[in-house]
């Protein structure tokens, strides 16, 4: 086994395309995300874990078993523990052909080689101060670089060899999975929490080095669909019921300051985002976020007002709101065994960081799995400015990243 680098791995990571696709009806959403996945079979396999398997949906899992001796007293008591790192890229920009460019930062802007319009700004990227005269990797400003979530797959893997090269660094039984489609949202779809068997887990899927991530925001989806009634327009005097007035009227009463663009931290938002219309019916859907999840129910009823307000305006449409759950808070689920938590902490003090809790204002792969009773806060890798060209890739963050996760390894047989 050839000792690697994070860097090394992340590179031959990221060149493999493994776009996901939000339009597709297969699991996963693109076969080509497979190529990645079996190559981290045989990468597993190569390392010496146990138990590599890789299912139809795609998901890779493997063990690296428990070196506590025999007598050891946390031996029989460890928790089982396991990371987590997604494969795919996300539909928001190109993942074909990604040339990654490894450079010294300097300082200043960054301008990307093949298309110089392409600018990592030093204004609008603070954590660059903190990588001069280190090692970044950026894309050549064609495609993205494919940090989220492959630098989380370079670390997870760099961390296991770490382990398994070491024997002098104690742990219980360490499970990983690589999944693919967190991008288009069905990460967890087919995950079988059964099979990966382990009490506690953490997606390793950040971005800036010491943020760690245990709380996401609770999220429903709303869908007010306006029904009007169509005729030719040459006959339609007192007869056609036009939704697309009603639909305006809805749309200009959403508050302006309970929106994406104006919230940050802990704000709520109500954020229409997807609409589509003609004269008998139209439909408007709309994201409600709040990190309080009783607070969704506050943003229902802001929106069950406007609908029969403007019901009333328009008293010849039918208006219909309808809510959909989507994920709730890590945090309402997250359980009373503190230790989940305070591991990673502790562990990201012990690889040099000022460790900080940042609230995520969206859901990660770790909502879902830690709703479904794994509960699963999320780690940093490095990573900045993600879907789109101007990503990039702290190399000292990554590393940074990989040390925590060895730590936490050790702490769970400190704490236990
Ligand atoms: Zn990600």
């Amino acid at each position: 086994m050839t000792v690697q680098t994070a860097l090394e791995r992340f590179i031959r990571y990221a060149k493999i395309d493994t776009q996901s696709d939000e339009n597709s009806q297969t699991y996963p959403s693109t076969a080509k995300q497979f190529d990645l996945l079996r190559l981290l079979v045989g990468e597993l396999k190569e390392l010496g874990l146990r138990d590599v398997t890789i299912d139809e949906h795609g998901y890779v899992m493997a063990t690296l078993p428990s070196n506590l001796p025999a007598g050891h007293p946390a031996r029989a008591k460890v928790p089982r523990i396991g990371f987590v790192a997604h494969v795919d890229t996300s539909p928001s920009a190109s993942g074909k052909d990604v040339r990654p460019q490894v450079i010294t930062y300097t300082g200043g802007d960054v301008v990307l080689p093949a298309n110089p319009s392409v600018v990592i700004r030093a204004s609008e990227n603070p954590e660059l101060k903190n990588n001069i005269g280190k090692t970044i990797v950026t894309a050549d400003g064609t495609t993205l670089l494919g940090a989220d979530d492959k630098a989380g797959v370079a670390i997870i893997m760099t961390a296991l060899q770490n382990l398994l090269g070491n024997p002098s660094l104690l742990h219980g039984d360490v499970r990983v999975a690589f999944t693919p489609d967190e991008e288009i949202g069905a990460g967890t779809k087919y995950f079988d929490l059964k099979i990966f068997g382990t009490d506690f887990a953490y997606t390793v899927d950040g971005d800036t080095p010491g943020e760690l991530n245990k709380e996401t925001f609770s999220a429903n989806q709303a869908v007010i669909t306006v029904h009007g009634r169509n005729i030719h327009p040459g006959s339609a005097k007192d007869i056609m019921v036009n939704s697309l007035r009603a639909m305006a009227d809805i749309i200009v009463r959403m508050p302006k300051d309970i929106a994406p663009e104006t919230t940050e931290g802990y704000e709520p938002y109500i954020h229409p985002h997807v609409l589509h219309g003609e004269e008998a019916e139209s439909t408007l859907k709309i994201l409600l976020r709040d990190f309080n999840t009783p607070g969704l129910e506050v943003l229902k009823k802001r929106l069950e007002a406007i609908v029969a307000e403007v019901q009333a305006l328009h008293p010849r449409t039918r208006i219909e709101l309808k809510i959909i759950e989507q994920y709730r808070n890590m945090k309402d689920y997250m359980g009373k065994d503190t230790r989940v938590l305070d591991c990673m902490w502790e562990a990201t003090k012990r690889a040099g960081l000022d460790p900080v809790w940042k609230p995520i204002r969206g859901g990660t792969d770790g909502s879902r799995l830690t709703e479904k009773g794994l509960p699963t806060p999320n780690i940093f890798t490095g990573g900045q400015n993600y879907h789109g060209p101007t990503e990039w890739l702290s190399v000292w963050g990554m590393d940074k990243a990989v040390e925590t996760v060895t730590h936490l390894a050790q702490l769970w047989v400190e704490k236990s």
